[in-house]
């Protein structure tokens, strides 16, 4: 059974005070993981912090992006392994604003999940969708090829332990979500990708998500689809009773 997940993406926001802060203050308010998974992805410096203020809690932390090495001379980047001996245990991949403003190709968000996964991290892969190539009728060719291209070299195993987000770029952060319909199109593409990939019995065990312009007046919606385990929630998650209102939706 694939146990759904509600994560928050808090992007470059919130100092670290700002984010414990935030912690406290919903970490007792949670449903058990066993029904529901709850996650909140910060900036790297807010991390560890916000890891102990939600010690004893249902929430896991995660970082919004990794390097694909675990040490060495590479100034800025922040290792896989380092999050994992932090307890930082989800890590989310491949986002759209990194391959559009840090140029991050599949072919390096391929070389992430990988290391990520050597390190026990649980990745959350996003896979993009763009505005032009959905009008263009070419969404299927773009989403399939991304995950074809993302997930290369991934033996089953590995692949059941990483989470994708079907993120199309045109919904996020413009309060335009897709429509319930849509966002099911988006996501049961990637899981028949997975199962061509891998078989059906690998792909019914991946979690998909939906992201972009997710709202407690939207999320009830796109949570009943069949193919949705649960969404990645940008803008929506930086406000803490907004935040639990989407847990508990
Ligand atoms: P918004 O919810 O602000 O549209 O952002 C979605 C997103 O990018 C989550 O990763």
């Amino acid at each position: 059974m694939r146990v759904p997940i509600i994560a928050g993406n808090w992007k470059m926001n919130k100092t670290v005070a700002e984010s414990v802060e935030f912690v406290k203050k919903i970490k007792d308010q949670l449903p058990p993981a066993n029904q529901l998974e709850t996650a909140l992805a910060g900036p790297t410096l807010s991390l560890v912090s916000m890891r102990e203020a939600a010690a004893g809690s249902p929430l896991k932390i995660a970082a919004e992006n990794c390097y694909y090495k675990n040490e060495g001379a590479y100034t800025g980047e922040t290792s896989p392994y380092a999050l994992y001996q932090a307890g930082i245990h989800h890590v989310i991949l491949g986002h759209s604003e990194r391959r559009k403003y840090f140029h991050e190709t599949d072919e390096i968000v391929n070389k992430k999940i990988k290391a990520a996964l050597v390190d026990h991290l649980c990745p959350i892969v996003c896979c993009d969708d763009t505005m032009g190539r959905r009008t263009a009728g070419k969404k299927v060719h773009w989403v399939v090829n991304q995950i074809l291209s993302d997930a290369k070299g991934l033996s089953s195993d590995e692949i059941r332990h990483v989470t994708i987000a079907y993120e199309p770029s045109w919904a996020i952060g413009t309060g335009q979500s897709a429509d319930p319909d849509e966002a099911e199109e988006g996501c049961y593409l990637i899981r028949q990708t997975i199962a061509y990939m891998y078989g059906k019995e690998v792909a019914d065990d991946v979690r998909v998500l939906y992201g972009g312009s997710v709202t407690t007046s939207n999320i009830n919606a796109l949570m009943a689809s069949r193919d949705i385990d649960g969404v990645l929630v940008g803008g929506a998650s930086l406000d803490p009773e907004t935040f639990l209102r989407l847990v508990n939706h």
